[in-house]
C-alpha cells in the first residue's frame, strides 16, 4: 500500500511532533527532510562546498547528533535556497514517499514540490512569537546559552529566507489543510491532523 502524507510549515510550528505522531499513529515510516539541509548545512560548516555536501551526503550524516543548533539551522536555511543543492536531494525525498507501507514527510516544500500528488497535506502554523517561546524552551532545555530574544530574531530569518526564495519558496500547497497551533495544545493539534488523515485513509462517503 502507498499512502504519502505531507507536512509543510515554517520553523517550530510543532511539524516535527504531529508528523511522528501521526506516523505512528497509523504505522508509516517518518521522514524529516529538514534534517537532510541541516546534514548539508554542517558539512559546509565543516568547509565543504554546498553542492558537493549534498551529493555526497550518507546516512551517518543524517544520525549527527550535533544537527539541531541554532548554527545548523541558520546553517540549513542558507543552503536550502541553492537550487543545486535543492535538486540534489529530490530523489531521496521522492523515493521516501513512495515506498509501500505508507510515508509521512515533513519540510517546507513536500506537498508543493516534492510530493504535489500527496494522499493528504497538511500546513502546520502558529505565530513568531509562540513558535520563538517553543524552540527557546527545547534549545535552553538542552543546555545551550542563547536568549528568547535571539531565538526570536533566529526564527523570522529564518521564515523571511524560507518563505522569499525563487525556488520552493515555503507557502501552503492550494490543496492543504490548515493547522494553527498558536492557540491549541501540540496533543489538539495531533488529534485533528490524525482526524484529518482517517477520513482520507478510509472517507465515509
Ligand atoms: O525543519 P528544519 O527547521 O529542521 O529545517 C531546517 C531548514 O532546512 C529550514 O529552515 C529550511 O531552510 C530547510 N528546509 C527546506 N526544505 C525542506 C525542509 C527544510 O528548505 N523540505
Amino acid at each position: 500500500m502507498r499512502f504519502t502524507i505531507a507536512i509543510d510549515g515554517p520553523a517550530a510550528a510543532g511539524k516535527g511532533t504531529i508528523s511522528k505522531g501521526v506516523s505512528a499513529h497509523f504505522g508509516f515510516a517518518h521522514l524529516d527532510t529538514g534534517l537532510l539541509y541541516r546534514a548539508v548545512g554542517r558539512r559546509t560548516l565543516d568547509g565543504e562546498g554546498p553542492e558537493a555536501a549534498a551529493l555526497a551526503l550518507t546516512p551517518e550524516d543524517l544520525n549527527r547528533d550535533d544537527l539541531r543548533s541554532a548554527q545548523v539551522a541558520q546553517a540549513a536555511s542558507k543552503v536550502a535556497v541553492i537550487p543545486e543543492v535543492r535538486a540534489a536531494l529530490v530523489d531521496f525525498q521522492r523515493g521516501f514517499a513512495r515506498r509501500d507501507g505508507g510515508a509521512v514527510l515533513d519540510g517546507r516544500d513536500i506537498g508543493t514540490v516534492i510530493c504535489p500528488d500527496a494522499d493528504v497535506k497538511l500546513y502546520v502554523t502558529a505565530s513568531p512569537e509562540v513558535r520563538a517561546e517553543r524552540r527557546y524552551l527545547e534549545l535552553s532545555g538542552n543546555g545551550a546559552d542563547i536568549s528568547r530574544h535571539q531565538v526570536l530574531a533566529d526564527v523570522k530569518e529564518r521564515d523571511a529566507r524560507d518563505m522569499e526564495r525563487a525556488q520552493a519558496p515555503l507557502i501552503p500547497a492550494k490543496d492543504a489543510i490548515l493547522l494553527d497551533t498558536s492557540d491549541l495544545s501540540i496533543d489538539d493539534v495531533l488529534m485533528a491532523a490524525v482526524a484529518a488523515v482517517q477520513d482520507r485513509v478510509s472517507p465515509t462517503d
